[in-house]
């Protein structure tokens, strides 16, 4: 992938412009209750600064309506704390499309929520040449929004007089690249969580890709099915039976397989206080619920993550979320966390397991954009990175 990098370029006196991704969550009193997104934009917005730039940077926040900001929708809490973080004051400015407001070089100002413009979501070509018109260069440092076509995340690339890829972009980028262009074999995704339905595109994109296709949780539960063992009453979309057989189908033409379970862990009802039983995959009786992957199914998995030289994963292979259903992707994680192999892992309940399990400093790239980062599992094209590339000049 060829686009242009803020790090390569010299950037004193210019006025840049950082679409980054700042949408933390935030409580009902407005108060910031996770702020990683803050911390992972940082480095560009630094970067911008010490090479000497005037900086502006902005983010959507929530999903405001496009014309009027309402106080809630407002970026200023994120600009407190961005200021904060910097150690630096980072004015905040409202009505800015127009420009009318200073920025001198070695200054940054936080730019209102971009959602609040009307036509940002439609990618609306006379906003975005207005938006484009304020900066000398572009910078897309918001992985998280890539797969959406919008006037910061789109439009403003297709006119700014120079339009670049912010270090938090470019890092995803090139992790995900790594990972699935020109990977080191065997690579082994592990495709869980809950339904067929929300990842069935990337099984089939990743089924003509990887050696090994691991399923589990719910989606396992579908395969299982298509292979006529029986899954009681777990989650599953029997009405998918067909696309499972079609993806198994894909990795068997290619030699490849999708090692379904031997032993699980279930139980009549999905609770806290819910009882656990180990059973062998044929005992699964039809008021049982398959909850978690058993020890042994667990171990056949582990060794295959280890034989690994790129592992993807997306899912965790049980309900993770209570502790009698954890060991399956408790196994899972710390076999990914052991292997030598270039790991990437992304979603939103995966982040959540990692940093359950506590090895998050033990994967080689852990993804910030949930949709995006599926999208580009999907084999799907991403807009704002292809109009960073077609900027560049250089496709590949
Ligand atoms: P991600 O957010 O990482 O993409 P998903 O949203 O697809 O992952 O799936 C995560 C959810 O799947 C978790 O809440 C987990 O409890 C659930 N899950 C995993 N295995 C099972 C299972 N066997 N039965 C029911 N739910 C499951
Ligand atoms: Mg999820």
């Amino acid at each position: 992938m060829s686009f242009l990098r803020l790090t390569d370029l010299s950037l004193a006196g210019k006025r840049v412009f950082i679409r980054a991704d700042l949408n933390v969550p935030q409580d009902g009193a407005g108060n910031i209750t996770e702020d990683t997104r803050i911390r992972a934009s940082l480095p560009g917005i630094e970067h911008a600064l010490e090479a000497g730039a005037a900086v502006m940077v902005t983010s959507h926040l929530g999903r405001p309506a496009e014309g009027k900001l309402q106080p809630g929708d407002s970026l200023a809490p994120i600009a407190k704390r961005l200021s904060e973080m910097l150690g630096r004051p980072v004015p905040l400015v409202q009505n800015w499309v127009d420009g009318g407001f200073e920025v001198a070089p070695g200054e940054v100002v936080m730019l209102e929520n971009c959602r609040v413009n009307k036509g940002e979501k439609k990618n609306d070509e006379a906003l975005a040449r207005k938006m484009a018109a304020l900066c000398d260069v572009y910078v897309n440092d918001a992985f998280g929004t890539a797969h959406r076509a919008e006037a910061t995340t789109h439009g403003m690339a297709r006119f700014a007089p120079v339009a670049c890829a912010g270090p938090l972009m470019a890092g995803e980028l090139d992790a995900l690249g790594r990972a699935l262009r020109n990977p080191a074999r065997p690579l082994v995704a592990i495709v869980a969580g809950a339904k067929v339905s929300t990842k069935l595109t990337i099984l089939k994109s990743l089924a003509a890709k990887v050696d090994q296709l691991i399923v589990g949780g719910g989606i396992a539960n579908t395969f299982m099915l298509a292979a006529g063992l029986p899954i009681g009453k777990s989650l599953a979309e029997p009405e998918l039976v067909g696309e499972a057989r079609a993806v198994l189908e894909i990795m068997k033409t290619r030699g490849a397989q999708i090692p379904l379970p031997v032993d699980v862990i279930t139980a009549n009802d999905l609770s806290v206080l819910a009882r656990a039983n180990r059973i062998a995959v044929a005992e699964v009786k039809p008021d049982d619920k398959i909850l978690d992957i058993g020890p042994q199914t667990a171990a056949m998995l582990a060794a295959l993550i280890a034989k690994a030289g790129t592992i993807v994963w997306n899912g965790p292979v049980g309900v993770f979320e209570f502790d009698q259903f954890s060991a399956g992707t408790r196994t899972v994680a710390q076999a990914i966390a052991g292997s030598k192999a270039f790991s990437i892992a992304g979603g939103g309940d995966t982040l959540a397991a990692i940093a359950k399990f506590g090895i998050a400093d033990k994967i080689s790239y852990i993804s910030t954009g949930g949709g995006a980062f599926l999208e580009f599992l999907e084999g799907k094209k991403l807009p704002a990175v292809e109009i960073l590339e077609q900027r560049a000049g250089k496709r590949d």
